[in-house]
């Protein structure tokens, strides 16, 4: 009885114990080297399959091994990337393999050591990841670029405002191509984080290996990358990082809050080769999609608070009122609900304006009445005159509804001051406008678009 014949049958019921899929991930790619002094001695492809085994299958390896007659008290892990390969099935491996130990080949070592990346944020998956029209298009290409397989863009671009997304997508991909690709080296970074290493790497005069790991990657993603625009020597070796890595075919993902074109300060020639690829811009949210992100961060926070209850007009005003960012929008929510429940109140429309007084404050639109006019009286070649004065003509009628609308929603003014500001009318007219556009937003895309489009202008 070899070492080799007690792990293929070990292997063999760890198959049917953590499952295939389990199996193929973790254990399949390790090749065990020998046993010796209670030392249970594995290849594996990289140190982090090492580590992930020894930590959660560690116990029960160990207890197999006992079970087989051998007195193992500790496994290592030694890299081999020819790991892989050599393992053969479960069952199957009869020689004693011979897998070349990689603390003996320098550059496997290089490769292997720990990529000096930000820690993924758990909650950022694709899962949580509400979709809607203004990110469609960003959700589409991360979701094309975490099935890995044959590159499609290169590089892939996501930018947006604050708090739109981008870093909550650049993790979904990477988290998402880690599980599917266990042993794939994806460094994800910030660009001040890749900056900070690079200064480091000229501080202590090891740019070789500072090149060697970042050129070693099979994904890069830099996060903000507009802030490495003004800093020429970084720009310069990201330039050089960016090209080495596409040469050879390795997906990079970048993200900057605007248009590539748009980073001042950045070389024109990252910015064209950044263009590259797939620029997939994230507008500002929509109310839709605000309410569709509170409604899956409600199921969350009920969980939490089982005893608390929340007005849904609540959830509506959030979604109208607070449009900056999603950050800010999840805030509200976690705030309301926590504030509920240390008081045991329910949360209704008062206790929002209590509790988020300053939020509502820092979130009012600066946008003005007249303004507003201004723009919907070009929008529909009319003059601001028009939407004051009293013809009823549908062609006039309509716009001014859709501008008094607007003034509802987007500035905090009271329906009497509406009234006021369009000529003198009542408030009961406001009303009526205000309702009239919101039915009709449901049943005519056209006047749907057409707000959708003044509200964004307004708000830009
Ligand atoms: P950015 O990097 O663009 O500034 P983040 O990715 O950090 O923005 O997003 C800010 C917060 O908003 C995060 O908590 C993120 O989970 C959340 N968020 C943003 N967009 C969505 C979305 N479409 N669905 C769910 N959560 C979102
Ligand atoms: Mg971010």
């Amino acid at each position: 009885m070899s070492d080799t014949d007690a792990w293929g049958r070990i292997c063999t019921d760890m198959k049917s114990t953590i499952g295939k899929e389990a199996y193929q991930s973790w254990i399949d790619p390790l090749a065990l080297h020998k046993i010796e002094q209670g030392i249970a001695h594995f290849a594996a492809p990289t140190s982090f399959i090492g580590r992930w085994v020894d930590r959660n299958y560690g116990e029960r390896i160990r207890s197999s091994f006992a079970r087989e007659g051998y007195s193992v008290t500790r496994l290592d892990f030694s890299v081999s990337p020819a790991a892989r390969k050599a393992a053969t099935p479960a069952g199957q491996r009869s020689a004693p393999l011979n897998a070349p130990s990689a603390k003996t080949t320098a550059t496997a070592h290089a490769a292997e050591e720990e990529l000096p990346g930000s820690p993924l944020d758990p909650r950022f998956t694709f899962d949580s990841f509400v979709v809607g029209k203004p990110n469609e298009l960003a959700h589409a290409a991360a979701r094309r670029v975490a099935e890995g397989g044959e590159v499609a863009f290169n590089p892939l671009v996501l930018y947006g405002g604050v708090g739109l997304g981008k870093t909550h997508l650049m993790h979904a991909i990477a988290w998402k191509l880690q599980q599917d690709n266990p042993g794939f080296r994806v460094l994800y970074l910030s660009a001040e984080q890749f900056m900070y290493r690079f200064v480091q790497a000229l501080r202590f005069r090891d740019t070789i290996s500072f090149k060697q790991m970042f050129r070693s990657v099979d994904v890069l993603m830099v996060d903000d990358v507009q802030f490495i625009a003004g800093k020429d020597s970084t720009q310069e070796e990201f330039f050089h990082t960016f090209n080495a890595l596409i040469d050879q075919n390795k997906q990079v993902i970048i993200s900057a809050d605007r248009a590539p074109g748009e980073i001042d300060g950045m070389e024109d020639r990252i910015k064209s080769r950044l263009q590259w690829g797939l620029v997939a811009d994230i507008h500002p949210t929509d109310y839709e999609l605000r309410l569709g992100i509170l409604q899956a961060k409600l199921d969350a926070q009920r969980a939490q608070h089982p005893n608390v209850t929340i007005d849904p007009k609540v959830i509506d005003f959030l979604a109208h009122r607070i449009s900056s960012n999603v950050r800010v929008l999840e805030g509200a929510l976690t705030r309301l609900y926590a504030f509920a429940s240390l008081v045991g109140r329910h949360i209704d429309l008062d206790m929002t304006h209590e509790c988020l007084t300053d939020l509502l404050r820092a979130s009012e639109r600066k946008v003005t009445i007249e303004e507003i006019m201004r723009k919907v009286a070009e929008y529909y070649h009319l003059r601001m005159n028009d939407l004051m004065s009293a013809r009823r003509a549908r062609v006039v009628a309509r716009p001014r509804q859709v501008a008094m609308y607007l003034a509802k929603t987007l500035t905090s003014k009271s329906l009497p001051e509406i009234g006021r500001k369009f000529g003198g009318r009542d408030h009961t007219t406001v009303i009526h406008a205000v309702k009239r556009v919101e039915e009709l937003k449901q049943t005519d895309s056209q006047i749907a678009d057409d707000v959708e489009l003044l509200r964004r202008m307004l708000e830009a």
